[in-house]
């Protein structure tokens, strides 16, 4: 009896989250093409189980990749055997992830306690929403709350509207989260919401770009996939639809736009972490987005927040071929994160997506530039590696105000440059 009931404890501990103890993330510096190559092989097959945090494209950027335990030694044997140099970025996976659910326990009691949200935390779905009806509550004449409908799991889909009156003013949209283990996105959405509620009033230029438009603000874009991230696996990226014929879930919800959806940089498989899913807009989180976007119909500027490597996008993505406004989308991306480093000195790289990453259709940055919201950035925020999507929590607030600087810049630029 004894044995069944150890048994059962231990079926109920693996159903409910996967472990990645002993799993290590590691930068791989490929010297030529050619090794490019043999990693890409690597990639594609699925039964390396490899985590890809940074694609092998080219030389230019590392490689990063969490191996689990099971396949280290065998990767570091191919690696060795083909002489591509590596480094150990993260020794052990779950020691981090352990860390991290502490610091986040020992918040919970601490906001239960005191009945302040701590911005330099993570926080589950349920408090994120329910902070946001306190934001609301506070700034009444500035902050409405909106559904824009329902995740595939039945979760509603939020965006925060800041506005000062007029009837559907040229507005700026901003999602973030929409890859749900990208968590510094949602908090710093969450932390930027709030300093723009707050600074309405006493800041002067973000005062004049809200008295002529509207801002508003999606910040957890995949709320299926953010609640999973919480109670199943961290590592969470996709939605968590269902797909015919496979046991694999989700798709990828930044490959599921309708801008050269299916191509390069995207896969038809639905166990890759890069599926484009069956056709464009079958993901309902993004037709949710777009029904929103197009009934509005006055976006001036379409920005997607994601990490991490310290990039800032414009498009194309699903070609390499020069956007008709990349002149001036390289002009204001340049002079934005000339003011996000000035705060502390981050580094961050401008270009379009094709160039700077790397070749990925069916983006959601392409669709909104496509479509006419000329203004189209995406963001990589913090790191460049050292925790990649573990970043610790006492870099919300540094890579939110940072960003925030950034942010602000494309803002004022919209203001003066209507079209
Ligand atoms: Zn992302």
């Amino acid at each position: 009896m004894r044995g069944f009931w150890f048994l059962l404890v231990l079926v109920s501990v693996a159903r409910s989250e996967r472990l990645f103890t002993g799993d290590q993330v590691i930068r791989i510096d490929a010297q030529s093409e050619e090794q490019i190559k043999l990693l890409q092989i690597l990639e594609s097959e699925e039964k390396w189980n490899l985590d890809f945090w940074r694609h092998p494209v080219s030389t230019e950027l590392p490689v990063d990749v969490r191996v689990p335990r099971s396949h280290l030694g065998a990767m570091k044997e191919y690696l060795h055997a083909h002489s591509i140099p590596f480094t150990v970025m993260i020794d052990d996976v779950q020691e981090l992830l352990d860390q991290e659910k502490a610091e986040m326990r020992e918040n919970l009691i601490r906001e239960r306690n005191t009945r302040n949200f701590n911005f330099a935390a993570y926080h589950p779905l349920e408090t994120i929403y329910s902070w946001m009806d306190t934001l609301v509550a506070q700034h009444p004449n500035l902050v409405t709350k909106l559904e824009i409908g329902r995740s595939y799991e039945n979760r509603p889909m939020y965006v925060l509207k800041f506005s000062t009156g007029g009837t559907n003013r040229p507005a700026i949209w901003m999602d973030l989260g929409i890859h749900s283990r990208e968590w510094v996105s949602q908090a710093t959405g969450v932390w930027t919401a709030n300093k723009i509620a707050t600074d309405y009033g006493t800041d002067a230029s973000l005062t004049s770009v809200l008295n002529t438009m509207d801002i508003y603000m999606l910040i957890v874009a995949n709320p299926d996939g953010y609640v999973f991230s919480h109670t199943n696996d961290r590592m969470w990226r996709k939605t968590r639809s269902p797909n015919s014929g496979s046991l694999c879930v989700g798709v990828d919800p930044n490959r599921n736009w309708d801008a050269g959806f299916g191509g390069p940089g995207s896969s038809s498989s639905p166990c890759s972490d890069a599926y484009s899913g069956p056709f464009a807009h079958s993901e309902i989180e993004v037709k949710n987005i777009v029904n929103l976007v197009q009934s509005h119909g006055n976006f001036k500027s379409f920005i997607s927040v994601h990490a991490y490597s310290q990039l800032l996008m414009y498009p194309y993505g699903y070609t390499c071929k020069s956007a008709a406004d990349q002149a001036e989308l390289d002009y204001v991306g340049r002079a934005a994160v000339q003011k996000l480093t000035s705060l502390y000195g981050t580094t961050y790289k401008v270009g379009n997506i094709c160039n700077i990453i790397y070749q990925a259709s069916g983006g959601s940055i392409d669709w909104s530039y496509d479509v006419g919201i000329k203004y189209s950035f995406a963001f990589e925020l913090r790191d460049t590696g050292w925790y990649g999507f573990i970043l610790p929590a006492d870099q919300i607030i540094p890579t939110a105000s940072e960003t925030w600087l950034a942010l602000k810049h494309i803002m004022e630029y919209v203001r003066d440059h209507p079209y």
